[in-house]
């Protein structure tokens, strides 16, 4: 009779803590949030979707290099180079990024000699079928037209350190 009453006490007191532990977090401030409709904060230095830039007056910036290319330890990139039609300068004619092989590494970005390739802050860029992560030329440069902004604003923030 003795064990049994104090084995409610015990339980009691299980109880009570476990309450106030649960009460405890039912009021504090909650760590996740709601996506996605809530989204947390991205770095600057985020590695997500890829882009080619443009400079402001609208001409690509890529000067078909190839050090990304080179560099990329996923041969995820692939350039063809050849002179442009109207002033026979050196301009890629093929630009992909296979997406499926790319490790996120950041490696192109730190290549380019005129920040040409980035990996921007984009995330969201799932896809049904694998066809539709094979990146093309075409592609890159309309991400790097839609996130111009952030892209150039996240390169002035890293500069510093770079
Ligand atoms: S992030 Fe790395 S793996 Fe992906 S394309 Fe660039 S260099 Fe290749
Ligand atoms: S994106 Fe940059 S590193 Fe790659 S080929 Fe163009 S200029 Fe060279």
């Amino acid at each position: 009779m003795k064990a049994l009453r104090f084995l409610d006490a015990m339980l009691l007191r299980e109880f009570v803590s476990t309450m106030f532990l649960a009460m405890r977090y039912f009021f504090a401030p909650k760590p996740t949030i709601n996506y996605p409709f809530e989204k947390g904060p991205v770095s600057p230095r985020f590695r997500g979707e890829h882009a080619l830039r443009r400079y402001p007056n609208g001409e690509e910036r890529c000067i078909a290099c190839k050090l990304c290319e080179a560099i990329c330890p996923a041969q995820a990139i692939t350039i063809e180079a050849g002179p442009r039609q109207n002033d026979g300068t050196r301009r890629t004619v093929r630009y992909d990024i296979d997406m499926v092989k790319c490790i996120y590494c950041g490696f192109c970005q730190e290549a380019c000699p005129v920040d040409a390739i980035v990996e921007g802050p984009n995330f969201e860029f799932a896809t049904e079928t694998r066809e539709e992560l094979y990146f093309s030329k075409e592609r890159l440069l309309a991400n790097g037209d839609r996130w111009e902004r952030e892209l150039a604003a996240n390169i002035a923030l890293d500069a510093p350190y770079r």
